[in-house]
């Protein structure tokens, strides 16, 4: 079985910022997967820099930044388009419709299905075991979470556990570049933490010099990211929360985070 190649590029939305693309490309079979297609043009100008053939948009959630290019790359490319089978709202042109415990394979890779609601309800992640390699939308950022517009804090923090559990080596490729917002506000949670701050003076050099901070590794989020650490005695301790549920803390850190 052949190793998996992944291509990452970003296009500006007028409401989301930076937005990252990840591809997925067997060079064995031909397959090119793009996770969302919120940008038809990044997508044809990054296949055609390439030279790939695009044969599957795999879709995470409903919002526009997300699937805004989605009917102009499919009538482009005729590709195939799976997304979340229990939509929030409607989604044009999906063909396969997955849910948790679902998959599929490119290139004889498996690709396994994740919900993982909170941000939206039909949020969907794509995780590949064979490459460790995790595609979390909107849901896990490096540093960071998205912001909970369709679910609630609970069903946010299940869903955050849920990718955590994965293995710590895994390599997370999430929609956006926050990073460099999202640290200054966890240094705010989590100060005492040298982890994070080693790590905030890294993606403070990366931003200045315009270079991205996604993909990520777990086991840096696991460390670093104060959505992910909120059992973390002394993060706790610093919110005044030691006697607090894991829920409850992340849910305080959410809401800091809205009004930071
Ligand atoms: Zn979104």
């Amino acid at each position: 079985m052949s190793e998996l190649e992944f291509h990452q590029v970003a296009f500006e939305s007028a409401r989301a910022g930076i937005n990252y693309l990840a591809f997925i490309h067997s060079p064995k079979t031909g397959e090119t997967a793009c996770v969302d297609a919120g940008d038809a043009g990044t997508i044809k100008k990054a296949l055609a820099d390439k030279g790939w053939t695009l044969t599957h948009l795999w879709i995470t959630h409903h919002h526009p930044d997300h699937v805004e290019g989605l009917e102009e790359v499919k009538a482009a490319t005729g590709c195939t388009v799976i997304g979340p089978k229990e939509q929030s709202q409607p989604i044009a042109g999906l063909d396969v419709l997955v849910k948790e415990g679902d998959s599929f394979e490119i290139g004889g890779h498996k690709v396994k299905v994740l919900q993982t609601p909170g941000h939206t309800l039909d949020m969907v992640n794509y995780y590949i075991p064979s490459s460790k390699t995790v595609f979390t939308g909107d849901t896990l950022f490096s540093l960071g979470c998205g912001r909970i517009f369709e679910g609630t804090p609970e069903m946010m923090w299940d869903s955050l556990c849920k990718l955590a559990a994965l293995p710590a080596d895994t390599t997370v490729y999430s929609s956006h570049e926050y990073t460099e917002g999202s640290a200054k506000f966890a240094l705010t949670v989590d100060p005492a933490n040298t982890a994070l701050q080693t790590r905030a003076r890294r993606v403070f050099a990366l931003r200045a010099e315009g270079k991205p901070t996604v993909p990520s590794m777990l086991s840096e989020e696991l460390a670093t990211n104060p959505f992910l650490r909120a059992s973390d005695p002394a993060m706790r301790a610093h919110l005044g929360m030691s006697e607090a549920s894991d829920a409850e803390v992340f849910a305080e850190i959410r809401k800091r985070k809205d009004n930071f």
